[in-house]
């Protein structure tokens, strides 16, 4: 196993994630097979009992983790499918160890951090390392961990000597690579690219036991030669290992073909002893999307309701798969996707008075969206808000698409407007309501959260209207059922599903047992598209293989969602169509 270690130095936020995703894919386009791990080095077992103001969106994996947001750049980079194993947390660690030690399994031995703590994070990175991601048999060629934080953290030292050790013992020599993410400023007094705030971190590394053999320095602008020299010589790294990681604005496609022009594929294989000269690293898929969403110009608008904000506006972060499934869609469309992040709370009549602006800006985003998307989300804050855009999408004909939160709330408003049920709601916000229409699901645990939410991959059979095929099943390809992530706690009372079927709110999708709701939509002579699924689809979308669900959403937002309706029925009937990777076909 060749291990591809990725630490951060100076601070946080430089895009370690992203560098990690692009030096797998870079190394897959050579030939080899990438597993990854994340080390977060949090006290808590996994990211789920963490709010999204923290560290971002919680990513739902196959097997129910709930994973850090990088576990979700890994698997849309490289196109595999991780578990929660491939997230190890320092909550993770001691658990194990305290289980181990409550078991006696120590033999009397005082359990300390080295050997012990450190044994079993090596245990754990060589135990994941070996399990296969792409689908195919036997242990991937090359592990890449990204050590979350920046090194000197107190909270990392145990990884960090894990690593350390690591580094010289199955991964010794020739099977391990250390690439080193730093900072490299220009104070505009001086226009001069300052090199020391790396130094200083190298020297960090060092200290703890570790070398860096490659240097990826984030910068404004291109790295320029004097400082490359500088760090190689004073960081002990050979000047070609010192690459630069300039900005590439919003597409972050760019970076692994930054990454190829820099050679940083030979860097990696050269301290791998995996053999440099081969073909050059195949990124021609790459290459054609990222130029593709650069080239595109004609935008589609979709207002994205949230409520997770940062310090003046919505934290992109806490929704960063359900926007990246939203541009995969676009780009598949030849659409420049525009989203508008609207806060729930601004649309609701209390903002109205004490805070007019904000409120009008808020309406105006979403009365000038050709789409409008409803995301997940926990307790009552904006939830108000987000029944008021439900409404607005479903009275004046907008596309709409309800995730998780989003199709409770799309369930709700239809209670309230249609039904006339005032006090509709879910009981998650109003435990007192006469018309409970989403409830807290029976197996549920009231007391513990970590982990106990309703998870991972299930399966949801489509439900047809009157033998009409139903809006979800034609997306998804007229299969009978499909397998997509979960989270949730509430489910649409199934009491109450009979009522919404015969005012025209149907559902179209559910589980095995037919009694757990997963897909609403109004039929077809009540709106062009109003869909919404208990499930997240956006974290199975992929660049090239965008979500049906959310490129339903983006086709009727502008207009071309009968073509994708008679393609994707196409498609089902003559096989699988193979695409070039930004949506067009050109092989059957
Ligand atoms: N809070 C809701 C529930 O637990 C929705 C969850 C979500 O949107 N992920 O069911």
């Amino acid at each position: 196993m060749k291990y591809v270690v990725v630490t951060g130095g100076v601070m946080s936020g430089l895009g370690k994630g992203v560098t990690s995703s692009s030096v797998g894919v870079l190394l897959q386009a050579c030939g080899l097979r990438v597993t990854c791990i994340k080390i977060d080095p949090y006290l808590n077992i996994d990211a789920g009992t963490m709010s999204p103001f923290e560290h971002g969106e919680v990513f739902v994996l196959h097997d129910g983790g709930e994973a850090d947001l990088d576990l979700g750049n890994y698997e849309r980079f490289l196109d595999v499918t991780l578990t929660s194993d491939n997230n190890i947390t320092t909550g993770k660690i001691y658990q194990t160890v305290m289980e181990k030690e409550r078991r006696g399994a120590y033999l009397g031995k005082t359990v300390q951090l080295v050997p012990h703590v450190t044994d079993a994070i090596q245990d754990w990175i060589q135990r994941v390392a070996h399990a296969p991601v792409d689908g195919k048999e036997g242990p991937p060629d090359v592990c890449v961990i990204e050590l979350g934080g920046t090194v000197g953290d107190m909270e990392s030292c145990p990884f960090v000597d894990a690593l350390a050790q690591l580094s010289c013992g199955v991964g010794g020599a020739g099977n391990f690579c250390l690439i080193h993410v730093s900072h490299v400023p220009v104070l505009s007094a001086v226009g001069e690219q300052k090199t020391k705030p790396t130094q200083h971190g190298v020297r960090t590394l060092r200290s703890l036991g570790l070398a860096p053999n490659i240097l990826a320095c984030r910068s404004n602008s291109p790295l320029e030669g004097y400082a490359r020299e500088k760090l190689a010589r004073s960081c002990h790294v050979s000047p070609g290992n010192v690459l630069s990681l300039h900005d590439v604005g919003k597409n972050l496609w760019r970076v692994p073909i930054l990454l190829r022009d820099q050679k940083a594929h030979e860097a990696v294989l050269r301290v791998l002893n995996l053999g440099v000269g081969g073909d050059e690293p195949d990124l021609k898929e790459w290459t054609a999307r990222a130029e593709l969403c650069d080239a595109l110009v004609e935008p589609v608008r979709v207002a994205l309701v949230g409520k997770y904000m940062g310090l003046t506006r919505i934290n992109e972060d806490a929704y960063l798969s359900v926007e990246k499934a939203l541009l995969h869609a676009s780009v598949a469309l030849r659409k420049k996707l525009a989203v508008d992040w609207v806060p729930a709370e601004d649309l609701e009549d209390g903002t109205a008075q004490a805070n007019p602006d904000a409120h009008k800006a808020a309406w105006n985003s979403l009365k000038g969206a050709d789409g409008i998307l409803v995301p997940g989300g926990f307790g009552d804050r904006g939830v108000e808000g987000k029944i008021l855009a439900a409404r607005h999408a479903r009275e004046n004909r907008i596309p709409y698409l309800g995730i998780c939160l989003g199709m409770q709330i799309a369930v709700i408003e239809f209670a309230r407007s249609v039904l006339d049920m005032q006090d509709a709601n879910s009981t998650e916000f109003d435990a007192e309501t006469k018309n409970p229409c989403v409830v807290f699901m029976p197996e549920g645990s009231r007391t513990h959260m970590g982990g106990t939410m309703r998870l991972g991959s299930r399966k949801t059979y489509f439900h047809h209207h009157d033998g009409c095929t139903c809006m979800a099943a034609k997306l998804y390809g007229n299969e009978s059922y499909v397998d997509e992530r979960h989270r949730h706690r509430y489910e649409v009372n199934p009491e109450m599903v009979s009522r919404f079927e015969e005012a025209g709110l149907w559902f179209s999708g559910r589980d095995e047992s037919g009694e757990r709701m997963e897909i609403v939509e109004l039929l077809g002579e009540h709106h062009p598209f109003y869909v919404g699924v208990q499930f997240h689809p956006e974290f199975k979308s992929r660049p090239g293989k965008p979500s049906p669900v959310f490129t339903g959403l983006i086709a009727a937002a502008c207009g071309q969602l009968e073509s994708v309706l008679q393609q994707s029925h196409r498609e089902s009937n003559d096989g699988f169509e193979k695409t070039d990777g930004v949506g067009k076909v050109v092989e059957k």
